[in-house]
């Protein structure tokens, strides 16, 4: 039971209780399968739909045999049924990276609310895991809070918030970031970077 970090390309993944959080870019696969092969796993959650996250989700639901939950605003984006849009110069870059990469989308996405309580931000949680939707990186971006953890996907990373360019939705972004500082954690747990305490959140009032 617990967080544990495994090793993967693209972003960080985690291993939450028996769920996978993430899966990294499509080289991760193996490598994660390697690091999980004594553990019973019971899904994949995704955090959000962006290409570094979602990369080896088709690849390790059909290994694992499980299913693949997200938010159901994502869930398109990760079938590949529609396009997130990226702004700026690093969007471009991105958009290129995108048509580059060769990636498989899992067969099926069931909605997170299937598994977990699923609040909106401003709401306060109650349960010992529950999802938080905090739209605005992506439409159906969440963290996971368990215990005084925050599984934060890319909301922030070392303590910094995330890259304008990178976001569906900038102002919905910073609403979402404000309104995770009112709940109840000490350590966050980002997509990329290190491991962090909420008092080194920095820049957004
Ligand atoms: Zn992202
Ligand atoms: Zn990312």
């Amino acid at each position: 039971m617990g967080i544990r970090k495994l090793e993967a390309k693209g972003c960080n993944v985690y291993l939450l209780n028996n769920y996978l959080i993430d899966t990294g870019t499509s080289n991760s696969g193996e490598m994660i399968l390697k690091q999980i092969s004594d553990e019973k796993i019971d899904g994949i959650i995704i955090t959000h739909a962006h290409l570094d996250h979602i990369g080896s989700a088709g690849f390790l639901q059909r290994e694992l045999g499980c299913k693949v939950y997200a938010h159901e605003l994502d869930i398109p984006y990760i079938l590949g049924d529609k396009k997130l849009r990226y702004s700026g110069f690093l969007g471009i870059l991105v958009r290129f990276g995108e048509r580059l990469f060769k990636w498989e989308p899992p067969e099926e996405v069931e909605k997170i609310d299937k598994i977990l309580d699923v609040f909106e931000v401003g709401e306060s949680t109650h349960t010992d895991i529950a999802a938080l939707h905090t739209p605005g990186h992506t439409p159906g971006s969440i963290c996971l809070i368990y215990d005084k953890n925050l599984i934060c996907g890319d909301l922030l990373r070392d303590g910094k918030l995330s890259n304008k360019s990178f976001c569906s939705d900038y102002e919905q972004y910073l609403h979402s970031v404000r309104a995770i500082m009112d709940l109840d954690f000490e350590l966050v747990y980002s997509g990329h970077g290190r491991v962090f305490r909420k008092e080194e959140i920095k820049g957004i009032y």
